[in-house]
């Protein structure tokens, strides 16, 4: 009988070890959140992808990460096996706005702008990266159509490359804002260059629509507290979005939908993408569209542009 149980442990010791030897383990590394870290720069760099991380995570709203908070990794298993959905080439500059980095929330004078009161009636429609020649139009065409007025957060040197797109979103009622040059993750750039990425943006909205923006939406979303002391002084109020469509990594309108129209309320503000990387398809942004603003239409909540439903200048004087 003592020997058999003896057996019995045996056989169960070299199981245990052998299990432990042989059976990955799935629920692995974790990742505490550092200052300047996005979803995206985080997923690149465990080689997983954004969608991987909100579902592992049940993030709700991954517009509300903040740094120090840890995140748990997708198996290392997979780590240099799964193709990675994030990956873009030097020419893209369009990882969507994928934040994460919110500077420490306790700070409440360092404002960033998320969205309205909820008693208000009104809803942004925001869009980002633009001007260009084939979204952009079609976006505003649905504006047009529908009568309603939105947003549109733009980088310099597509408004240089698209001077007639930059004058139709003026001309047509819409609001612009300030989006940087070409899209850098401002909280790696030192003043003197954040200082240029705007600036220079600036002096080609000038030129071409006589406006000085007042609303800055820094790419991707990322913040520090230095960079919005800097904001500030520069004199600009900082626009985020309280939800976000993840439009660009969408592989159809439903995708889109089911994302949004199960957040909307009074007072959000919604980002969207107006332009996108050559391999990378906006699509069903543009079909999409329609369905949310007749949604709106539905629950008598008005499209304004968000410096409208902020109560804040669109330009400085
Ligand atoms: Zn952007």
């Amino acid at each position: 009988m003592l020997s058999s149980n003896k057996k019995l442990m045996t056989l169960l010791l070299i199981l245990i070890i052998v299990s432990s030897v042989c059976i990955p383990s799935y629920a692995s590394a974790k990742y505490t959140i550092q200052q300047g870290d996005s979803l995206f720069s985080i997923s690149n760099k465990y080689n997983t992808n954004i969608p991987t991380l909100v579902k592992l995570n049940k993030i709700k709203n991954p517009d509300m990460i903040y740094s120090g908070s840890t995140l748990e990794m997708p198996d290392t298993i997979n780590k240099n096996s799964t193709k990675n959905s994030n990956t873009y080439s030097s020419n893209d500059w369009l990882p969507g706005d994928k934040i994460v980095n919110t500077p420490n929330k306790d700070k409440k004078t360092k404002k960033i702008y998320r969205k309205a009161n909820t008693n208000t009636m009104q809803i942004a429609l925001t869009f980002d990266d633009g001007p260009d020649k084939l979204y952009t139009p079609k976006i505003l065409k649905i504006l047009k159509k529908y009568n309603v007025k939105a947003t549109f957060f733009l980088l310099g040197k597509q408004v240089q490359k698209y001077p007639q797109v930059t004058k139709q979103i003026i001309n047509e009622g819409h609001a612009i804002g300030n989006h940087t040059w070409s899209h850098p993750d401002l909280t790696k750039l030192n003043e003197e260059e954040i200082k240029e990425e705007i600036l220079a943006t600036e002096k080609e909205i000038k030129e071409i629509t006589d406006r000085t923006t007042n609303l800055i939406r820094p790419p991707y979303g990322t913040t520090s507290d230095k960079l919005l002391d800097q904001l500030k002084e520069m004199n600009y109020k900082v626009i985020h979005w309280s939800i976000d469509s993840l439009d660009w990594n969408s592989n159809n309108k439903e995708e889109i939908l089911n994302r949004v129209l199960s957040k909307l309320k009074p007072g959000s503000v919604i980002l969207f993408h107006s332009s996108i990387g050559k391999n990378k398809s906006l699509t069903p942004t543009v079909q999409a569209l329609p369905h949310i603003i007749k949604e709106l239409k539905k629950r008598n909540i008005k499209l304004v542009t968000v410096n409208k439903l902020l109560s804040l200048a669109a330009y400085k004087a």
